[in-house]
């Protein structure tokens, strides 16, 4: 590890960025059980960097955590959020990358991008990736990864409002829209194609949140049904009752359901709790279009509100981030819709 002061008092004008580790597959390497887990830790990390790049740019490593993101939960996610907000705010760093699992990057990097939001600062660029094979297997693709993060995280300051970035693969993507598309292949990650229309959702939810940013504490409970043919209201009607302030439908097609769901929808928007749909398609944006009783104008009739651009992992975040905000169904709206 290469501590910034060091390279402070020798007077060089490198772009300094922090690397923070959290874990996931770019840190794994298969146990005794014969699973994959975490456990490289982050000076290794750092040492897999090519030394052209590390003679241009000031890297420092630093573990916050070490877990597969398939485990993390709101706390760890907020955890990594507040630490990248906090290293953001002086003038110690040029930009930050966040090393973490696959699974759910997607989450972590858009509720960092609406934690740093908050704070209404944009001066560091922030990089999430990981890797897709082991630190350990043939063609580890992680070392590759962390390069591009660290040099796309070294660039100009002002090229950083397009909020927080996923670099994977070769290839930089803004985090809001972004999802993990693929379990193997290299390229893991699809962005939103329309980059005008991910950059006007990510505008419009931050322009809803109440003084531009995320409340800070913990997020309310919010839930994920996934609809298929066939589906009732049972699990709709459990997450009411465990809770939830708010249930995120992952619909089929454009954005549709059946009759049960809508009847499930309409009670569970009158008892307060806000309901969002998105899609369990990959690709297109979600709203509504059919009818029949079921179909995505009957859900928004019942009180839902669509989702076109984002799919249910940061749909969930962004929700539960507007309920800490204690915004209502109009901005719930706004937020998603527009
Ligand atoms: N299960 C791993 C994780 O999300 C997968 C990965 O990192 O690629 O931590």
């Amino acid at each position: 590890m290469t501590p910034f002061r060091a390279r402070a008092r020798s007077g060089a004008a490198h772009p300094r960025v922090l690397v923070l580790t959290t874990g996931g597959t770019i840190a794994a390497v298969r146990g005794s059980d014969g699973g994959l887990a975490p456990a490289v830790d982050a000076a290794d990390l750092r040492s897999t960097l090519p030394s052209p790049l590390l003679e241009r740019v000031n890297v420092e490593a630093r573990a916050l955590m070490s877990v597969d993101s398939a485990a993390m939960d709101v706390t760890s996610a907020y955890a990594i959020a507040r630490h990248v907000a906090a290293a953001s705010a002086g003038d110690a760093v040029d930009g930050i990358v966040v090393t973490h699992g696959t699974d759910t990057m997607e989450e972590t990097a858009l509720l960092t991008d609406l934690v740093l939001a908050r704070g209404g600062r944009r001066r560091v660029r922030v990089v999430f990736t990981g890797a897709q094979r082991g630190a350990d297997q043939p063609g580890a693709d992680g070392p590759g990864n962390l390069a591009r993060a660290v040099d796309t995280a070294s660039g100009p300051a002002a090229d950083s409002e397009a909020g927080v970035l996923i670099a994977f693969a070769g290839r930089t993507m803004p985090a809001w829209g972004t999802r993990k598309l693929s379990t193997v292949d290299l390229d893991a990650f699809a962005a939103w194609p329309d980059r005008h229309e991910a950059e006007q959702s990510r505008r419009r939810a931050l322009a809803a949140v109440p003084g531009g940013g995320l409340a800070t504490g913990s997020l309310p409970r919010v839930d994920t049904v996934a609809l298929y043919p066939g589906s009732d209201a049972v699990v709709i009607d459990a997450c009411r009752a465990a809770g939830a302030r708010g249930i995120v439908l992952e619909a089929m097609g454009a954005g549709n359901a059946n009759a049960a769901a809508v009847r499930a929808v309409r009670a569970a928007a009158a008892a307060g709790v806000a309901v969002v749909v998105t899609t369990r398609v990959p690709h297109g944006p979600a709203f509504a279009d059919y009818g029949g009783g079921g179909g995505g104008t009957n859900l928004a009739r019942a009180g839902a509100v669509f989702s076109p651009v984002l799919r249910a992992g940061q749909a969930r975040i962004l929700l539960a981030a507007l309920l800490a905000a204690g915004v209502g169904h109009g901005e719930v709206t706004r937020a998603f819709t527009g």
